[in-house]
């Protein structure tokens, strides 16, 4: 593989994909990994992970090949663009890679090239774990309560990208469709106006709700939850929780069952080892998420949804700093943590590079390297249980001992060889 704008490590061999079906893969010991650093924090978070990852895979007797791509800030600074295809090509040949935060302007300007990046690859599973690591402070009494994992869809939805500023001729062609042949006359105020797409399709909503009844089964997870806005808007969010239950039904035998099933035909009372399907209104879910945090465990949801729902679920237990997340599809991986470049902190050594870290530990599972991910997820945990956090935990904390970055990356190195 020859490529432009990328450089290759002479010293690692690719990862190849060992079983269409399954997308099994086949890991050489000394893996070529692409990483992107990011913009704002991403250059702080990227290094640190690197470090943590290194010190992992070297403990467990293997090595990373590293290939470093550029996107965002880093990519226009060098060859004057913001996505260069052969970054998007080295994922997809590379399989499995890690990626800190893009930036995305607000309104006008670039569109965002994280979305752009798990569109082109058909990463259409973003799964985000929330799970609470002992000693990380939280802003409700029991953190320890969430152990839930979001699959949230990636591809379509209003973040699709089909969308049309306001005073173009394009907005105004969409508005006469709307308002004349669809008959939507009423619906639309005069004056400028956006207009925005949601598509919501069946082979998308189905093959990502697999994704969370097959982890479910896989994992010893007792639900699945659909979460959607069903009630307002019947035949986007209303089709994906009906086409969720038409999977649960259909394709799994006894192995799952629907939550009027449950009732129906069980009294309340799943089998052992069944995994019951339930469903959500959105907006109660944020709630019950906050006041019946143990009840749910997998949640399958669309784009949108899930984005405000992984950030909030984060807060509970510690905040963007910790929440890690990976994209997922056609037997790829591309790691990256839930939250942004957060930009005010840019270049300072100060975040929390705790979430790109475990991004790393989805990472290295994926790949099969379980000890190794085992070893980053102790690590971590025993660092911040001893008190050494970044800012965003030590202002949440009685004493502890305040470090930046990239301390916080050393140390949790240390800790790695003290465990392994
Ligand atoms: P953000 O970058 O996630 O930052 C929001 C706040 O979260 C920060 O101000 C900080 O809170 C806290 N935070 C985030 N990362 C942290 C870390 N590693 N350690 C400690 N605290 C952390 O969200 P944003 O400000 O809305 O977005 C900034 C840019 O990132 C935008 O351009 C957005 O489009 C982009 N973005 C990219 C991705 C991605 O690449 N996948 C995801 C989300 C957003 P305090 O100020 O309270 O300390």
């Amino acid at each position: 593989m020859s490529y432009e704008k990328v450089e290759v490590p002479e010293d690692g061999e690719p990862i190849t994909l060992a079983d269409e079906e399954t997308g099994a893969l086949d890991v050489p010991e000394t893996p070529i990994i692409p990483i992107i650093h990011g913009d704002g924090i991403g250059t702080d978070v990227g290094p640190a992970a690197q470090k943590v990852l290194d010190a992992a895979a070297e403990a467990t007797g293997r090595s990373i090949a590293w290939m470093r791509l550029y996107a965002g800030a880093s990519a226009r600074e060098k060859y004057d663009e913001n996505l260069p295809d052969d970054t998007v090509q080295a994922i997809r040949n590379h399989r499995v890679a890690i990626k800190g935060p893009l930036t995305t302007p607000v309104g006008a300007g670039f569109r965002s090239l994280n979305v752009a990046l798990r569109q082109k690859l058909d990463l259409y599973a973003n799964v985000r774990p929330t799970y609470h690591l002992d000693g990380v402070p939280s802003p409700v009494t029991d953190p320890g309560q969430m152990d839930m994992i979001t699959f949230r869809e990636n591809t379509e939805d209003v973040y699709a990208g089909i969308e049309w500023e306001a005073e173009t001729e394009e907005v105004e062609q969409v508005r006469a469709f709307v308002e004349d042949e669809m008959g939507f006359d009423e619906k639309i105020h005069d004056g400028p106006v956006g207009i925005g797409i949601k598509p919501i399709s069946e082979f998308g909503s189905k093959r990502l709700i697999r994704e969370a009844i097959n982890y479910a089964i896989n994992n010893d997870r007792d639900t699945v939850t659909l979460v959607h806005k069903g009630n307002i808007m019947k035949f986007t969010e209303g089709a994906f929780r009906d086409w969720g239950y038409e999977v649960a039904e259909e394709e799994y035998g006894d192995d799952v069952i629907t939550e009027d099933q449950l009732w129906d035909e069980h009294d309340g009372e799943a089998p052992e080892g069944t995994v019951v399907v339930n469903d959500r209104i959105a907006d109660n879910m944020l709630q019950q998420l906050l006041t019946r945090t143990g009840e749910y465990e997998v949640i399958a949801t669309m784009n949108l949804n899930g984005d405000y729902m992984s950030d909030a679920a984060g807060a509970q237990i510690g905040g963007l700093g910790i929440a890690p997340g990976g994209n997922f599809g056609h037997g790829r991986c591309l790691a990256e943590p839930v939250h942004g470049s957060a930009p005010k902190y840019a270049g300072e050594d100060k975040v929390n590079p705790t979430a790109m870290i475990l991004s790393g530990r989805i990472m290295l599972e994926y790949l099969g390297w379980q000890d190794a991910a085992a070893l980053v997820k102790d690590a971590v945990e025993d660092t911040i249980s001893s008190g050494t956090v970044t800012y965003d935990l030590h202002r949440q904390i009685e004493g502890g001992t305040r470090v930046a970055t990239s301390e916080f990356a050393e140390r949790v190195v240390e800790r790695i060889h003290e465990l392994a």
